[in-house]
């Protein structure tokens, strides 16, 4: 960390990773986070209320409405998105200046914000996270027990969308195992022979 390798194009170092909920995108983010403590991780802002064990300012920023909407039109965010009835959006200032200092950066966002990212930087890799099936999807977004049944519908349809634009990513990693996802994931984030530059 610190000082930018000369001749580092700092653009091509923010990795979106996406991919629908249930899918394991915090389990194998997390694990990413233990791989590389030079990797900057954003902490999305949310409308969301926290579940049980979410940390504001660790997990997410917890916002209202009207300071959400305030935080968008002050154009505070990198991209934001409507997902499943809440708004969630990425603090610009953080990762700009994490690529700045040459870190890495890594946004686990959904689909339409890595669509947003995708246009205001195109060097940005995009990394789709999948489930081993679809299956396996169900079962772990049914089984979370963390929401009501209206909100597992609303996930599941968001699900499918999700999974028909994994050709638009650069990458996909299936997550049969969070362990290996996590080591394909770093590989990514790192680029090509794992050169830091
Ligand atoms: P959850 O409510 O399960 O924490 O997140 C719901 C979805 O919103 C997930 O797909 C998550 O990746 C996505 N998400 C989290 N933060 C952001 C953000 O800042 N921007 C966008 N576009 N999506 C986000």
């Amino acid at each position: 960390s610190g000082e930018p390798v000369p001749g580092t194009t700092a653009r091509r170092r923010l990795t979106v990773v996406s991919g629908p909920s249930g899918v394991g995108k915090s389990s194998v983010v997390g694990e990413l986070r233990a791989l590389d403590p030079d990797i900057y991780f954003s902490i999305s802002t949310t409308t969301r209320a926290p579940r049980e064990g979410e940390v504001d300012g660790a997990h997410y920023h917890f916002v209202d409405r009207p300071t959400f909407d305030r935080m968008v039109a002050d154009g505070q965010f990198l991209e934001y998105a409507e997902f499943a009835g809440n708004c969630y959006g990425t603090p610009r200032a953080p990762v700009e200046r994490a690529l700045d200092q040459g870190r890495p950066a890594v946004l686990e966002i959904e689909l339409q914000g890595a669509r947003q990212v995708r246009e205001a930087m195109p060097d940005a890799q995009l990394v789709m996270l999948l489930p081993p099936s679809w299956g396996e999807l169900v079962d772990r977004l049914t089984g979370r027990g963390t929401e009501a049944m209206e909100a597992v519908q609303a996930r599941l349809s968001e699900a499918e969308r999700e999974l028909a634009a994994a050709s638009e990513f650069d990458a996909q990693v299936v997550n049969a195992d969070v362990k290996t996802a996590a080591q394909e994931l770093l590989d990514l984030v790192r680029g090509p022979s794992g050169s830091q530059d």
